[in-house]
């Protein structure tokens, strides 16, 4: 079994009830949002898909866009590949939907800048690392704060977004912070394979947890039953259930 096959995402994932149950969740500790983006500072989020830059840390950003802190959105793919074998949503159509999903979203949140569209391939990404690195190298400034899926999230597209974004990072000077979006979903409470020793909590206000919730129901492309393959929606009731947390959780 290789690295990401043993992270596989199947089925409906861990449930809120199951993570809320285990302790360990509560007892991490927390960390200010202006310890993690210091005034002056820009938010750099890299999603790997639409939709990974609210599921990860839409509620932050929501925050974030409230303290007139810079936000900006780097998205690397237009996400094409999420259908496979749809007749319902073929990638041409996924091509124009889904970027105007994430538009949707962020107004959701508070942010009105566009975010900046990479389009690399869907499902391609870890043959395409170094060249993501390299895109990504003239885009970040010093001071950025650069969000990110964790390196080991499971998805191979997010796991090749971390590791582009890590080698980023330490030839920019810019801080990485990593966030689990699939890692909650194939990992179980206390699991070993979940770096709970970097792990720290940010806390959301109600306003924040609003605007992430009604953001996430922005990406209507993933929320629909696909008629034409019998396919239920990508994004599981988990998963969206999830975006009614009061914190988001990193990993330094
Ligand atoms: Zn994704």
């Amino acid at each position: 079994m290789d690295a990401v096959a043993s992270r596989a995402i199947r089925g409906d994932g861990t449930s809120e009830a199951e993570w809320h149950s285990w302790p360990g969740l509560a007892a991490l500790p927390a960390i200010d949002l202006r310890a993690l983006v210091p005034e002056g500072a820009r938010a750099v989020v890299v999603a790997p898909h639409p939709d990974d830059e609210v599921l990860s840390v839409g509620g932050l950003l929501a925050q974030l866009a409230d303290t007139g802190t810079p936000v900006q959105v780097i998205a690397v793919t237009d996400g094409t590949a999420s259908h496979q074998g749809s007749t319902e949503w073929p990638a041409d159509r996924l091509a124009q939907t889904r970027p105007s999903e994430t538009l949707q979203a962020l107004l959701c949140l508070g942010l009105t800048t566009e975010p900046m569209r990479l389009g690399l391939p869907d499902g391609g990404l870890q043959a395409s690392r170094a060249l993501l690195a390299a895109r990504l190298v003239p885009l970040l400034r010093p001071r950025d704060v650069v969000f990110t899926t964790w390196r080991h999230d499971g998805h191979p597209d997010h796991e090749a977004t971390g590791e582009a974004c890590a080698l980023a990072v330490a030839s920019t000077g810019a801080r990485l912070v990593e966030v689990p979006v699939w890692g909650w979903h194939w990992s179980r409470p206390g699991d070993a394979r979940v770096p709970w020793q970097r792990a720290f909590r940010v806390a959301l206000s109600a306003e924040a947890v609003r605007r992430k919730r009604a953001a996430v129901q922005a990406f209507t492309s993933q929320l629909l039953h696909d008629a034409s393959t019998g396919a239920g929606p990508v994004l599981r009731d988990t998963t969206v259930q999830r975006a009614a947390r009061p914190y988001e959780v990193v990993f330094l």
